[in-house]
Parts: C-alpha cells; structure tokens; sequence
C-alpha cells in the first residue's frame, strides 16, 4: 500500500479485471476526434495519460448514430472501418500500461443539427434545433446502434464503454418528465422512462460479453425542473446494477440548468454527498465527479466512504502525471486544474480544440514540445507574471540557464489580482505551482529586480514578459482622489466607498464587481453556504434537488454601477460556459448595469455621464478604473536602440485580448524556438 493517498491508490478488483486505482479520468470532448490525423494525436494525449498513472480513462463522447452525433460533423462509431482509428489509442494506452473505455454518447435533443431525435418534440432551450420524437422502430433501431459501437468498440481493444445517461442528453431525457411526454411504454412513470436506459445497457452487456467493463453516467441530481426525485434515482440504480452495468459514475445536472456545476467557483467536491447518499442502497462500485481537483480533496471523499472512485476529467488536462506525482510524494509539482473553463469547455462550445490554460501542450504532445537542448544558452525573462514564469519553466525544462527579473517582491503579476476575486481561489494553485517549478528547475530568480537594458547584455536570449499597465482614459477630473485603479483595490492600497462607478465592464470590471459587492466571505470556500445560495439541495425534500435559494445570495457590499461605452450586453466577451454565471451572481446582488454612455467629467458629485441626448450624475463615492490595459514596453525602443534580438509574449506583446491563457501558451512558443 502506498502512504501517499493509500484510498486513491488502492487498486479496484472488478472480478474480471483489476484497476491500479481508484481514478478514473473523466470523459472529455478534445476535439481532435474530429481532425484530420486527430487519432494520431488522440492516442498521444491519452497514452501520456496513461503513463502519468490514472486507473482507468474514459475517451470523449462518440455517437452511436448519425441522429445522436453532438453536431453535424462529430465523431460517431457504426462501421468496422473505422476501428482501426479507434485501435491507435487503445494500443498506445495499453502500451502504456493504462486501461481505457469508449464512452457512447447519444446527444438526444442537444444535438446541435437539424435531424435531432428525443423521446418528445421539445426544444432544448440551449438549442436551437426542434428535435424529432423517436418513434417505436427509432428507439429499437438506437438500441441496436448502442450494442453495434459497443461491439465495435471491444473490437478495437477498449477495456470497456461508458454509457451517457446524464448531463440532459438523450437517455436523461427519456429518463425524466421534463422531456419525457410519451404515452407509450417508454414514457409514464419511472418504470417506463427508464426501459430505454436499461434496454440499452442489456443490449451491450449481451453483445459484449461479462469481461468487459460497462459504466453508466446516471444523473444524480438534475437540477432541472421536472427532473427526478431522489426515490427515482436510487430506483434507477438498483435497475442498472440488476442490468449488469460494472460502475456507476455520477451525472451533476444538466447542461441547461441554470446552477454552476463545474466553475472555478464551484467549491472542491461540491457534490460528493449524494453519491455518498447512494452508495447506501447499491453494492456496484460508485463514482464521485465534479471539482475534484487535488489529491488531497480526491483522498477525502475516499477516505470519508463517499464513493468507491473519483472522477476527475480536466484535471488530467492540467497534469497529465497528476496520479504519478501524487504516489511518489511530489504534491507540489502537481499543475493543478484551476476549474476556469478558459482552455478547454470554452474551446468545445466554440468547436475548437481543447486544451488547458495551466498547461499549453494538453491536446498537442506531438505538436508543441519542449525537447532538451544541445546547446543551452543563458536567457533572460523579464517580468514574472504567467507569461515569464512559464517561459522561464519551459527554457529550464529544454536544459537553458534562465534567469528570471521581477520588479515586484513576489511572483505572479496580475495573476495575484485575480486570485483576490471571491470565487477564484483556485488561481493560487498556478501560482504555487510555477513557484515551485522555478525552484526544482533551478532558474534563478530575482526578485525586487527592474531590469533595464544593461542587465539583459550579456545573455544568449531574451523573453521580454513585462504585461501590462492599467489604460486611464481622458477623462476630466481623472486626476481626483476618489478615482482609483483596479490594480489599487485589489492590492489594498486605497478605501473604496459603499456607493461605486467601474468604468469598463470586461473581465477586469465584472471581477471588481464581484469583489466589492461580496457581503460575506466566499461561499466557494464554505460547500453548505454554497448550495444554500444557489438553492441546492442535496437533501431531496423537493424534486430534482432544486429549493429556495438562501437570501444572502442577494446581498451586496456596495451600491454599484458597472459601466462600458458600448452598446452591446454586458459580459458578452466573458467565456461562453462561465459568463452567465458572472451576470447571475452581479443581478442577483442589484448591480446597476449602464450601457451605451460617454463619460463627460468627474467631480465632487460623482460621475456625469451622457447616454444619448441624456446627461445624468451618478453620485458615487469612488471611481474605479477597468478600462482595459495596454502593453508595458518600456524596454523594447532601447533593445532595438542596442540590436539586442528578444521575443515579447504575454501582455507585453499585446495587451487587447490578453488572458492567461494566451500569455501561457506564447511562453511555451517562445521557449520552442529557443
Ligand atoms: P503580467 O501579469 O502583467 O506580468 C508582468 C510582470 O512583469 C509584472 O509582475 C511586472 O511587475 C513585471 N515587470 C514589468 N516590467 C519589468 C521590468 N522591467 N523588470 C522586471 N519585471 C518587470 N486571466 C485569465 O486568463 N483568466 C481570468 O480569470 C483572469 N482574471 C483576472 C482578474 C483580475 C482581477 C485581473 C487583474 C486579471 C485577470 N486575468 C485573468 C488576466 C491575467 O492575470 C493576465 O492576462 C496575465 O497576468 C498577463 O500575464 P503577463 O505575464 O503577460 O503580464
Ligand atoms: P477588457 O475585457 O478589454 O475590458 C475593458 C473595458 O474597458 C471594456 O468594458 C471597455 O468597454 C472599457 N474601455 C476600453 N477603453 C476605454 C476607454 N478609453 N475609456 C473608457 N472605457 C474603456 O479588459 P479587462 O477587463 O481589463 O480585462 C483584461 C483581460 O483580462 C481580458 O482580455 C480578459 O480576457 C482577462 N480577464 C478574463 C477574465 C475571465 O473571467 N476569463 C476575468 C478578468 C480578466 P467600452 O469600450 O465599451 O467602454
Ligand atoms: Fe482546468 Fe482551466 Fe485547464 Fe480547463 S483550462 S483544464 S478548467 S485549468
């Protein structure tokens, strides 16, 4: 038995095969199932996975027919020819000493295309397409296609396959009221909603024989209106366990709930409880999901006898060693997935390629390497903030001697600024990470230290990573006392007013409106205040697990007003998965939302501000300043000036649509070409 984690590593005995222990990697849209040589790269991500340690991985949904494809091009198995792409992971993976499972994954009415089917002619309020209902022969027709990939799949060698029956796709749909509307034997009560579920599960395990791993994804809490009650899912699993399924995994709501249920904000192993609940009434091994990101929190839920797994999905994005580092005591090395959704969720809405902001190469091992050198130069980096601590990590691992100058004592430029923000604790994590890294990789790192141009002389290269500085628009009466920047508030350097004007509504405004309308401490850091805010209940006294929500949700600090000169909604450019839950939280707590408006002074009243022919005065204590940023290249005239060759990355770069993510992945880039 390992001393590190010994409930995380112990392995698990299915009776016909044994898992190393007890992680699972959690299913994952990469978006290379649908590239061009994307298997080629698929078979590298997850055998890097595979070699990091996790017990069990579980690839990206893959329909069982056309109707069930997530979008017009996604992947789907049906034919014998396409095992062989199939097969290029599931050697790579075995290779690699890992065991993996083809999840299948009918998209049901969130299939974004026109020929979408379900169990009634509901709209999907995510969705724009109207889904047909499924007829009788439809729905024996995708029973059939379920047992033909599964069959396909055990052909190209997986260990076994994940059956999707959460999240609102098709078999949660059939599985609930809210979506079910039939009168025949697969609609009614819950005896009938489930036969699709259970037909499926039969089917495979008849086609696929005992020794193969069979996990269902049951949502255990719905989150919806007309979702299930509790009594319904314990029903439903006792149903599955008699069906033969192998695991239980656990389904957090569905894609069109409106609670959080992955966020950044969304306290670690928020959800753990009910499938605690439900380990009481089955015996089939159970798995917890959702914000499980560390080794310490995964120890927790397994030590506590929460579940008998824990899934983690975009963690592995983040660290593909993460179960490595954990067995050999090297907690600190882990890159822990910070839950911003940036890099990877963001991506699959906008069907790009997944990858992670933490860590660049995820989806792109063959692509993006940081192979050792032969010849190590000395480099410079300039500026410790993502973008220089990252490409100071990244030259050291290729064998450079780095040097990294800070202004500042302390590492992280504005990353430190966004870890301030309630709900975004996690952000220490990367910070802790690359400060640990800067030290097992030996750079050497000045702190307190501006570096000029005569300090950057005498090295072979040169990383100018210097960000950005705080825009301050023209604006009269800029100049006065209670008008202060962002970067002041969040380092405590000024006293903010109860009444507050942002100027600039973009991450930055929206993040200061957060952080100075929050009346309580972060309920991310207390789980109960949590679900209590976003009326969660895990205790199921109503259907579905939805309740009133607890009134401080409605608090705020301040009297608010979030501006921006623009016309278009507030929050627009915020990430496509956590956006809404940044104007949720803002609405609740009464934040005035001004758009469209000029900024015509201020003075002793407040802000003036004009929309249109209109002229009106918000009387605020203090202004503060969002208004964006702009590149700090105080150094670059004078390289130039002395033809010193550098590389600019980061905000220093380019300051407009600057997150971390790009300022990570540029430092990558840039230590590539070294
Ligand atoms: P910076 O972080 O600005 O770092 C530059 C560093 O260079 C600084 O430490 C500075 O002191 C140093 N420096 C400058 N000149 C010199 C010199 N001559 N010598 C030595 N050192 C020098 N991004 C996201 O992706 N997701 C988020 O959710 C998010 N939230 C945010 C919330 C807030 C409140 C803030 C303020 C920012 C947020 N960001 C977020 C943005 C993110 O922090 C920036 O994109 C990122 O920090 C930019 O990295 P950088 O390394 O290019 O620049
Ligand atoms: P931003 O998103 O570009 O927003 C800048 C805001 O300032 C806009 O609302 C803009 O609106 C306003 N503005 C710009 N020029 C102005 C001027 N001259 N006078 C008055 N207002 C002006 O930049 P940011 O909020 O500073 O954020 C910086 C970066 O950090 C962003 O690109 C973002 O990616 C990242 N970030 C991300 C998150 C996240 O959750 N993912 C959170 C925080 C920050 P108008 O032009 O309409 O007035
Ligand atoms: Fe985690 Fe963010 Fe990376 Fe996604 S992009 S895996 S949420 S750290």
């Amino acid at each position: 038995m390992n001393n590190n984690y010994p409930h995380m590593l112990a392995p698990l005995d299915l009776g016909f095969t044994t898992l190393k222990n007890r992680v699972l990697m959690g299913s994952m849209h990469t978006g290379l199932e649908e590239e061009r040589g994307g298997y080629d790269k698929l078979a590298a991500f997850f055998a890097e996975r595979a070699k990091g340690g996790v017990g069990l991985i579980v690839t990206g949904g893959i329909a069982p027919n056309y109707a069930g494809r997530v979008h017009a091009f996604a992947s789907q198995l049906s034919f014998p020819w396409q095992v062989k792409h199939h097969r290029k992971i599931t050697e790579a993976v075995h290779a690699a000493d890992g065991k993996i499972c083809m999840q299948i994954l009918h998209a049901g009415r969130y299939a974004y295309h026109p020929i979408s089917v379900a169990p009634s002619k509901i709209k999907a309020p995510i969705n724009p397409f109207k889904p047909f209902a499924l007829s009788s022969r439809g729905i024996n027709k995708t029973i059939k296609d379920y047992a033909n990939a599964a069959r396909l799949a055990q052909k190209a060698g997986y260990d076994g396959v994940e059956v999707m029956g959460s999240e609102g796709y098709l078999l949660n749909q059939f599985l609930c009221h809210r979506t079910n509307k039939r009168s025949d034997k697969y609609g009614g009560n819950i005896e009938n909603r489930a036969r699709l579920a259970l037909e499926v599960v039969k089917s495979i395990r008849a086609a696929v024989g005992k020794e193969f791993i069979i996990i269902f994804r049951l949502s255990m809490l719905d989150l919806v209106e007309g979702g299930n009650s509790w009594d319904e899912v314990v029903q439903l699993a006792k149903w599955l366990e008699q069906a033969g399924v192998t695991i239980i995994n656990t389904g957090i709501g569905w894609h069109e709930a409106r609670v959080p249920t992955i966020a950044t904000s969304v306290p670690r192993a928020a959800f753990a409880q009910i499938t605690e609940r439900l380990r009481k009434e089955v015996t089939v091994p159970l798995v917890a999901t959702n914000r499980i990101n560390t080794p310490e929190i995964a120890e927790q839920v397994l030590a506590s006898d929460q579940a008998d797994m824990v899934s983690m999905a975009r963690p592995f994005l983040a660290d593909p060693h993460f179960v490595a580092k954990a067995a050999n005591g090297q907690r600190e090395q882990i890159n822990v997935c910070i839950g911003c959704n940036q890099g990877c969720l963001d991506h699959t809405f906008k069907l790009k390629r997944a990858t992670c902001l933490v860590n660049p190469m995820a989806c792109y091992e063959t692509e993006l390497r940081l192979d050792p050198v032969a010849q190590p130069k000395a480099v410079a980096v300039v500026g410790a903030g993502p973008a220089g601590m990252a490409a100071a990590c990244y030259a050291a691992e290729r064998g450079h001697k780095v040097t990294l100058f800070e202004s500042r004592d302390e590492l992280g430029g504005q990353f430190n600024l966004a870890a301030q923000i309630p709900g975004k604790e996690e952000f220490h994590e990367t910070l802790a990470y690359f400060r640990h890294r800067l030290g097992d990789l030996a750079v050497e790192v000045k702190l307190g230290s501006h570096a000029s141009v005569s300090d950057l002389a005498g090295f072979d290269a040169r990383i100018i990573a210097t960000g950005v500085k705080p825009r301050t628009p023209p604006i009269n009466g800029i100049e006065r006392d209670n008008v202060v920047t962002y970067q002041q508030v969040l380092r405590k350097e000024v006293t903010v007013g109860p009444r507050v004007a942002l100027i600039g509504a973009g991450g930055i405004g929206f993040d200061m409106a957060e952080y100075l309308s929050e009346a309580h401490d972060s309920a991310t850091l207390d789980r109960s205040k949590w679900l209590a805010q976003w009326g969660i209940d895990i205790h199921y006294q109503e259907g579905a697990g939805l309740s009133e929500r607890d009134p401080s949700a409605f608090d705020s600090a301040r009297e608010i007003h979030l501006l921006q000169r623009k016309t278009t909604k507030p929050g627009k450019d915020l990430g496509k998965t956590t956006g809404w839950i940044h104007r949720a939280v803002l609405s609740d707590r009464g934040v005035n939302f001004v758009t469209g408006v000029s900024y015509e002074k201020i003075d002793e009243h407040g802000l003036h501000i004009r929309q249109g022919e209109t002229t009106s005065v918000l009387e605020v204590d203090t202004v503060v300043l969002c208004a964006g940023q702009e590149s700090n290249r105080d150094l670059v005239a004078e390289l130039e000036a002395q033809q010193l060759s550098f590389s600019l990355i980061g905000g220093a770069e380019l300051a407009a649509e600057l997150d971390a993510k790009r300022a990570i992945r540029q430092a990558a880039e840039a230590a590539m070409a070294l």
